[in-house]
């Protein structure tokens, strides 16, 4: 394939920038890859298994002569490293994003980018509860939806081209305006990242009292909630400082529905249980049958990967 950029920079190593890397080497989408990480410790790590075609002791030096520039840091550092590395963007560069949430980042991110740079916010959806240099897979974005969510003024040019390299790591690309994305990634992503650390910390809390058993008898409902609870903590904290209006929506919606379960188990009205239980299968079933997920028992873990 020929390269959709000669030049793209990468700003921040963990999970995201990683596969991004490892997918743009396999089909050979860019030229050169160049990036950077705050800390020294990320850059060694960096180098030492081959991430990124050349490490920068900077910011401004990653995105010098860059034709896309990716922001990979968490939603709340955006702002800051977009308003380090204005001064070194290249006229007719793209500016993206991968950050979680989208109107907070626009928000952050627009002031700094100069006249005649474009900046296309975008999410991938994917990920895993893991982070880091050498978390990143290229196969990570493989059929998972890529969002882009262009601002204003955006050029028809400039986002088809991000498009095309969002297509080549694999993913199935749609635009969505910023509010609509994070009232939707509320819903599918952020308040169920909630529900999973408060049960967490709830299990967590009782494990004080029945002792070792929540850990030593952990079923797979709570196997599957501890996954989610062992994302990153800093990510995590940014996303719901900063989708706060979604998300706190979301979860007054949750927090009635819980009330109503609560009540039918209180008063024995097993019709709303196994009516509202029917209902949510359904929605299992679509995402299957929309190939998001596997219909292997236990997430297709398997006997050998319990
Ligand atoms: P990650 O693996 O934790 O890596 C984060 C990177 O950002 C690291 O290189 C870190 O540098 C750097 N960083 C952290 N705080 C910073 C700060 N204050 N200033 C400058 N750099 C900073 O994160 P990730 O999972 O790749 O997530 C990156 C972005 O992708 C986030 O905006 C997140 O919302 C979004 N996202 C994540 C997922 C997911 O499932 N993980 C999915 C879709 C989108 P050091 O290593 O030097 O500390």
């Amino acid at each position: 394939m020929s390269h959709i950029y000669d030049r793209v920079a990468l700003i921040g190593l963990g999970l995201i920038a990683s596969s991004m890397f490892w997918a743009i080497k396999r089909t050979g989408l860019a030229g050169e890859v160049t990036g950077y990480a705050r800390s020294e410790a990320t850059r060694d790590t960096a180098r030492r298994i081959g991430l990124c075609d050349r490490v920068c002791d900077s910011a401004l030096e990653a995105v010098e002569g860059a034709d896309l520039v990716v922001l990979c840091v968490p939603v709340g550092a955006m702002g800051a490293v977009a308003q380090d590395i204005a001064p070194a963007l290249k006229p007719g560069a793209t500016v993206t994003d991968v950050g979680s949430v989208k109107r907070h980042v626009i928000q952050a991110v627009s002031p700094h980018i100069p006249e005649g740079v474009h900046f296309i916010p975008a999410h991938p959806l994917a990920g895993t509860e893991h982070s880091g240099p050498e978390s990143g897979f290229a196969e990570l974005f493989d059929n998972r939806w890529c969002l882009l969510v262009p601002v204003e003024g955006s050029d028809s040019d400039a986002i088809a081209r991000l498009r095309a390299l969002w297509e080549g790591m694999g993913s199935n690309v749609d635009e969505i305006d910023a509010d609509h994305h994070d009232l939707v990634l509320a819903v599918t992503s952020h308040a169920p990242h909630l529900i999973a650390y408060t049960m967490v910390g709830v299990a967590d809390d009782l494990r004080r009292v029945t002792d070792t058993e929540v850990i030593k008898y952990s079923a797979a409902g709570f196997r599957d909630f501890t996954r989610i609870a062992a994302s990153d903590p800093t990510m995590w904290r940014d996303v719901f400082l900063s989708n706060k209006d979604a998300t706190l929506e979301i979860l007054g919606r949750f927090t009635e529905e819980l009330f109503a379960l609560q009540r039918a188990i209180r008063t024995g009205d097993g019709e709303h249980l196994f009516d509202y239980f029917t209902r949510t299968r359904a929605i299992r079933r679509g995402i299957i049958d929309a190939g998001q997920d596997t219909d292997a028992p236990d997430f297709g873990r398997g006997k050998a990967n319990p």
